[in-house]
């Protein structure tokens, strides 16, 4: 592996409804700025809420297909295409970084699903950077998995960007399907205390979701969506300088805000 990339900073984004990926709104638009100032990756591993299941894989395709893993969208969504290249070297590199605690198994069936191209088409809009993409093992634990960010660190200064694709407040269930709903009072609640022990790396307290308060429990109903910003903290440091690019409340109840840890003096 060539040692000569700048390190790269790592990027929790919450995706949000697919329909984000298609319409003007002021997330895409704050994707597409962040995506005009992050250094360019070599390649990007992304971890999506939408690729949960038993054990750990990753795409090993040189060209990945799009998957439109959704139901009841207008037809333009599923015309979606993000023809990004895939990375089969890169895929056998987390092959045997992961090794041999966890076998990570290469899949030619998953592909890029949308919790990745609905934000990978407006940061990086020409597909022109490898993907592959990572699975989220849904039978490990929350400390499992920044326990596996932190092993993925090492990727940061191989050029790659490691990209966690979710939503740190996500409850389907009590979506309000209407422009400008007010968010409910818990799910603000819930995203400024995710805020706060971010900022604070009280990762220990982000890590135990059974002792959540009633607030974070409504906002974190299943660990999908936000077990990916568990990888992407693993993989921080305390070098790292943490901020939060994007910020919003979508549909009542789901939080919009990024995390963006950036190589830099800290404190
Ligand atoms: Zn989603």
């Amino acid at each position: 592996m060539s040692t000569s990339h700048p390190r790269q900073p790592v990027l929790f984004l919450g995706h949000g409804n697919p329909m984000l990926a298609i319409t003007d709104n002021p997330y895409a638009d704050a994707w597409q700025a962040l995506g005009r100032t992050l250094p360019r990756p070599r390649a990007i591993v992304a971890v999506s809420a939408h690729w949960f299941g038993p054990g750990t894989a990753v795409t090993a395709q040189a060209r990945p297909q799009t998957i439109h893993d959704f139901g009841g969208f207008p037809r333009a969504l599923f015309e979606v295409q993000y023809p990004a290249p895939g990375d089969p070297t890169l895929a056998q590199r987390l092959v045997e970084l992961l090794a041999p605690q966890t076998a990570v198994r290469l899949s030619e069936d998953w592909g890029l699903d949308h919790g990745s191209w609905s934000v990978l088409r407006h940061l990086y809009p020409a597909a022109d950077i490898p993907v592959v993409q990572l699975s989220l093992d849904a039978r490990q634990s929350p400390d499992w998995h920044f326990a596996l960010g932190r092993r993925l660190a090492p990727l940061r200064d191989e050029g790659v960007l490691l990209l966690g694709s979710g939503n740190l407040v996500h409850h389907l269930g009590r979506v309000e399907w209407r422009d400008n709903a007010p968010p409910h009072p818990w799910a603000s609640s819930a995203d400024q205390w995710f805020a706060e022990r971010i900022a604070a790396r009280d990762f220990d307290a982000l890590c135990r979701i059974s002792d959540f308060d009633a607030a974070a429990r409504l906002a974190v109903p299943s660990p999908d969506h936000y077990l990916p910003l568990l990888h992407v903290l693993g993989a921080s440091d305390e070098h790292d300088r943490i901020s939060f690019p994007i910020e919003g409340i979508d549909l009542a109840a789901i939080s919009m805000r990024s995390c963006l840890c950036q190589p830099g003096v800290n404190r």
